[in-house]
């Protein structure tokens, strides 16, 4: 698939093949883009703004309307490709469609409502006699850089308010699933003027350097590991950013909490996407007096998840991206029961496949406590209070989201004030998103808030206006 530059479709001889990971098939290949393609990509986005700025925001927002109802009749063609670059089982990836498709639906509407405010100046000394107001400009060029594993979804997230807001974009998606995130530009590309969107593919470093170390990008937009976050932060100086990085997510199970209902969310939260969730439950935490009947349901319930072709309908777990990956989960797994943990349930791997899988007996010392395990691992870890668990769900470096299982209000309230993460659900998992919600996690999960509205307000700047009537 080509890369889109001021509204041309580009091809290089140089590509990166895009690999089915349930059979290693070549599903396609995009272009290496060099210097001069970036550079490129940038001057056509500086250019495009003038075409962006002239419409007004009816304009702008019919013209979103139009591309959501092209990429809601595209919906099933893209959620496939995401199975197949992916290995997404399709009942998840055509989940991922609806939200992408409401997602834009949500920057049409918000595209009609980026206000200013009247501004008081003569609350302050020497302001009396001015009237003022704020006006919200665009920031200019936003570059959108995404990961593999919700690659239509996170770019939206991107690309949507950045146009709602009469921003022109560059998007560099993840090499190892770029198909469906590039189509979907393409889509969207389609209804604005060249240069409005533009994509480009090819190495993540070599494109995210150029891209963050220009003067004429206004702001990198970023979705991805810890590392490369840091790496970006540290490089793009003065440039604003939104880095929405990995999380930890700790799942609370309390005393006197519903069971069933506890259990689904971690089923849910540990296994889908075989864990390959940035907000997926990552260490499940639960009071000594209900351990064994959740391990016991628990375990239950995740023996029935059915592996399988991704794009079986009746498949519960596909492959995890490519083997490199898979391995990575299985030395995690062996270094934790190395270090004493119990393995409950699962602990295979073949080939890219990683069974779902339970351990008990953890303790906070262990890797696999410590790091994002982006695989389908549910470590269980014991304690005797709700203090405890508060203690033990904010000793990481993470903070994205967290849930909690209580019927108890005064627990309910005390873990959601106490928790320290960027949402935290009562009676819901973490691994839970509406798309107007502000979405972003604190520490090292990132800085920076998304969601159609949220998204908007961090790509806008705030210019003062004031008239002297005196
Ligand atoms: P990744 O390795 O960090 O890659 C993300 C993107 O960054 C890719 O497009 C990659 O390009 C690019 N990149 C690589 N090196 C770069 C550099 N030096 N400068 C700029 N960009 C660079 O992440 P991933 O493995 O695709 O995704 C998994 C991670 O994303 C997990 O940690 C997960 O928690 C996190 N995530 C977070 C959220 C959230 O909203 N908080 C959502 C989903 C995932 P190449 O592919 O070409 O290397």
């Amino acid at each position: 698939m080509d890369m889109l530059i001021n509204g041309e479709k580009v091809s290089k001889n140089e590509k990166i093949q895009v690999i089915n990971p349930y059979n290693n098939e070549i599903v396609d290949e995009v272009s290496i883009a060099n210097k001069n393609d970036i550079n490129n990509a940038i001057e056509s986005a500086n250019r495009a703004k003038k075409s962006l700025d002239e419409m007004s925001a009816l304009k702008v927002s019919n013209k979103l309307y139009d591309a959501y109802e092209s990429l809601r009749k595209n919906k099933k063609e893209l959620a496939k490709l995401i199975t197949l670059e992916v290995g997404k089982p399709i009942k998840e990836s055509l989940g991922e469609m609806d939200r992408s498709v409401e997602t834009l639906k949500l920057a049409a509407e918000e595209a009609k409502r980026i206000y200013g405010e009247s501004i008081p100046l003569d609350a302050g000394i020497n302001g009396k006699g001015f009237f003022a107001f704020t006006k919200k400009m665009p920031l200019g060029v936003v570059a959108a850089i995404t990961p593999f594993n919700y690659p239509v979804n996170l770019a939206i997230h991107k690309i949507a308010p950045a146009i709602a807001s009469k921003n022109t974009t560059i998007l560099k998606p993840a090499s190892q699933a770029p198909l469906a995130a590039l189509k979907m530009a393409e889509i969207i590309a389609n209804e604005f003027p060249n240069g409005v969107i533009n994509s480009l593919t090819g190495s993540g470093s070599e494109v995210g350097n150029v891209l963050v170390d220009s003067s004429k990008v206004d702001k990198i937009s970023f979705t991805g590991s810890v590392a490369i976050g840091h790496l970006i932060s540290a490089r793009a100086k003065m440039k604003k950013i939104t880095l929405e990085l990995g999380g930890n997510d700790p799942l609370i199970v309390l005393d006197g909490a519903n069971i069933e209902e506890a259990v689904k969310g971690a089923v849910t939260g540990s296994f889908l996407n075989a864990g390959q969730v940035c907000m997926g439950v990552k260490r499940i935490i639960v009071h000594e007096n209900v351990q064994d009947e959740f391990t016991n349901l628990f375990i239950e319930k995740s023996e029935k998840l059915k592996l399988g072709n991704p794009l079986d309908k009746s498949t519960d777990i596909g492959p995890l991206i490519d083997e490199n990956a898979a391995i990575c989960v299985e030395e995690s797994l062996n270094n934790a029961i190395n270090d004493g943990a119990e393995l409950l349930s699962g602990g295979k791997r073949k080939d890219t496949f990683f069974e779902p899988t339970i351990i008990g007996n953890i303790n906070e010392n262990m890797d696999l406590i410590i790091n994002e395990t982006f695989g389908p691992v549910a470590p269980i870890i014991t304690v005797r209070s709700t203090d405890e668990a508060i203690k033990i769900a904010n000793n990481t470096n993470y903070a994205l989201q967290a849930g909690v299982y209580t019927e108890n209000y005064r627990d309910a309230l005390k873990c959601a004030n106490e928790i320290e993460a960027g949402s935290v659900f009562i009676n819901k998992q973490s691994t839970f998103r509406t798309d107007n919600m502000p979405f972003g996690g604190f520490k090292d999960s990132g800085v920076g808030k998304e969601g159609i509205k949220y998204a908007v307000e961090d790509m806008c700047r705030t210019k003062l206006i004031g008239l002297n009537l005196r």
